[in-house]
C-alpha cells in the first residue's frame, strides 16, 4: 500500500526542502523571501532530517507579527536575526508572536525572542495547558512510558524510546501566553485580516492563519505538500476525528496559497485534503484488516504497518499515531478493547 510519511518518520524530507530552491543550511541569499507584499518567509535550519522550518515575519498596520520562532538554536537565531536585518526591521519592531503550535522547532526560540522584542506572545488555549504538560518533563515521560507498556512496548524498547524523549524534552519551555487563542481572533496585517483558525489534531490546540482578502493560508504543521503531519494519541480525545472535521472545515475555504511550516510554498489544498483522509481511510481500513478475526495490541500493529525498523524516537510517534487510529474506530465502534488485560488488545466490533 502507498503510505505517505509521517511528519516525524520521513527520510526524504531534506531532499524536498532543497527542492523548495530554498537551502536548509543557507536560506535564500538575503535571508528572507517576500512570498506576498509584506509577507516574507523566513527558512531556519533544524538539526534533524525535517532540515528547516519556514517563519513568517507579516506586516502589520504598525510593526511586524512573527509567525513562529524556530528551534532554539544558535544556527535558527543567527539566520533569523540576518533575515530581520534584510528586511529591514528590528527586533522591537515585532509586536506579536503567534504559536501555530508549540512543538520544539516552532517555540523553541520564543523564550530568547520575547526578551528582545517584548512582543506579545499568542498561542491557542489548548495547547498553552498542552505545553503546561509537557514541561512537568518527568511526569509527562512516566505517563508515556505507561501508555507505551499498556500499548504492548516492551521494557527494553521503552527504556531506549526515553533516552531520544529526554533529549527533545529539553527544548520545551514554560511559557504564558499573553493572548490566550480560542479560533476566530483577527489580526490586521498589511495583507488584509488574518483569521485565526483552531484545526486540533497534530497538537490539540494548533492554529493556522487565513487571509481571505489574499486567499492566503498560514498552514504550520497541518498542511505539508509531501508529508502528511503526525497525529498523535492524547487522553479524552480524539485527535485522528478533529484533524479530519478541521481538513473537512478547511475544506471550504478559498485558497489560493498555501504557506507551511516546512516544505515550500503550494497551492491545491482541496486535493490535498482529498489525499490526506483518503490516507487516513487506508490507514484504518489496514488497521481493521490487521485485527479482523485476531486481536492484536498496538505494538503489533505497528510492526506489521512499518516494514522498516524504527528508530525509538520514531516509534514512538508510530505507538501514538495507532493509538489515535484505534481510539477513532473505537469511537466509530468499529473496532473493541478485549477486556480485563493490562496490555490492551483491540478487537474488531
Ligand atoms: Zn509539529
Ligand atoms: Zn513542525
Amino acid at each position: 500500500m502507498q503510505h505517505r510519511p509521517t511528519l516525524h518518520g520521513s527520510q526524504n524530507t531534506t531532499a524536498r526542502v532543497l527542492a523548495s530552491g530554498l537551502s536548509p543550511i543557507n536560506p535564500a541569499s538575503d535571508g528572507a523571501r517576500e512570498v506576498l507584499p509584506g509577507v516574507y518567509l523566513v527558512e531556519l535550519p533544524l538539526p534533524f532530517a525535517l532540515g528547516s522550518i519556514n517563519v513568517y515575519l507579516v506586516r502589520l498596520t504598525d510593526g511586524y507579527l512573527l509567525v513562529d520562532c524556530g528551534m532554539g538554536t544558535e544556527d535558527c537565531f543567527q539566520a533569523l536575526a540576518h533575515a530581520l536585518e534584510a528586511v529591514g526591521a528590528r527586533w522591537r519592531d515585532i509586536r506579536e508572536i503567534l504559536l501555530t503550535h508549540v512543538h520544539p522547532d516552532h517555540m523553541g526560540l520564543a523564550p530568547r525572542l520575547i526578551d528582545l522584542t517584548r512582543a506579545r506572545l499568542s498561542m491557542h488555549a489548548h495547547d498553552a495547558e498542552y505545553l503546561r504538560e509537557l514541561t512537568q518533563t518527568d511526569h509527562y515521560l512516566a505517563w508515556a512510558d505507561g501508555v507505551m507498556r499498556q500499548a504492548g512496548v516492551t521494557n527494553d524498547i521503552i527504556a531506549k524510546i526515553r533516552g531520544s524523549s529526554k533529549e527533545i524534552h529539553k527544548h520545551f519551555h514554560s511559557l504564558e501566553p499573553d493572548r490566550v487563542l480560542q479560533g476566530g481572533e483577527k489580526i490586521a496585517a498589511a495583507v488584509g485580516d488574518l483569521e485565526v483558525l483552531w484545526t486540533p489534531g497534530h497538537s490539540p490546540g494548533h492554529v493556522c492563519l487565513y487571509g481571505r482578502e489574499r486567499r492566503v493560508l498560514f498552514a504550520g504543521d497541518q498542511m505539508l505538500e509531501q508529508i502528511s503531519p503526525n497525529i498523535g494519541w492524547l487522553p479524552d480525545r480524539d485527535p485522528l476525528g478533529e484533524f479530519l472535521d478541521s481538513l473537512r472545515e478547511m475544506e471550504r475555504l478559498d485558497v489560493d496559497l498555501i504557506l507551511p511550516s516546512h516544505g515550500a510554498p503550494f497551492s491545491g489544498h482541496r486535493e490535498w485534503i482529498r489525499k490526506t483522509i483518503s490516507h487516513h481511510a487506508d490507514r484504518c481500513a489496514r488497521i481493521l484488516a490487521l485485527i479482523d478475526g485476531r486481536s492484536r495490541n498496538a505494538a503489533e500493529v505497528v510492526d506489521e504497518l512499518w516494514e522498516r525498523t524504527l528508530a525509538p524516537f520514531h516509534y514512538r510517534f508510530a505507538v501514538f499515531e495507532v493509538l489515535a487510529h484505534l481510539e477513532y474506530l473505537e469511537r466509530q465502534g468499529k473496532v473493541a478493547r478485549v477486556a480485563g488485560e493490562p496490555i490492551v488488545r483491540w478487537r474488531a466490533a
